[in-house]
């Protein structure tokens, strides 16, 4: 039984980066998970390795892929979590315009706002009074 020596190459492969099933484990040739059982079968020299992060398991796991469907892989740029996003989206997200200290000179980046009569300010790009909620 060669079990172990299965799992080594398994382990020993970087997460997300493709690599040619040749070197990993010659043999005879297989198929890209993403063509499927009915496609032909491939060299694995045409045949790319690429082990996917799970989330249950930190070993993650192992799928061949030929040319076509091997993952894309986007250099340097971790994979972002969706709680990641959200914290991103959030921080480009500008915060009320009142919190910023710096008053813009210049309105040329942006129609001129109508007052709220009742309180003297302006109102929201939507015409709504930040302050008593008057639609202008
Ligand atoms: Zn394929
Ligand atoms: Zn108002």
């Amino acid at each position: 039984m060669k079990v172990v020596a299965t799992a080594d190459w398994r382990q020993s492969i970087p997460f997300d980066t493709p690599v040619v099933v040749s070197e990993l484990v010659p043999g005879e040739a297989t198929r890209c998970v993403t063509c499927g059982v009915e496609s032909e079968l491939r060299e694995r020299d045409q045949l790319w390795a690429f082990k996917h992060q799970h989330p249950n398991h930190h070993d993650g796991f192992v799928r061949f892929y030929c040319r076509e469907h091997v993952p894309v892989v986007e250099k340097r740029e971790p994979v972002p979590t969706v709680r990641a996003a959200r914290a991103a989206a959030r921080a480009a997200t500008p915060s009320a315009v009142r919190t910023s200290p710096v008053r813009r000179v210049s309105n040329e980046d942006r129609p001129p706002r109508a007052m709220c009569p009742d309180c003297y300010v302006e109102v929201s790009a939507k015409g709504v009074c930040g302050m008593c909620g008057n639609t202008i």
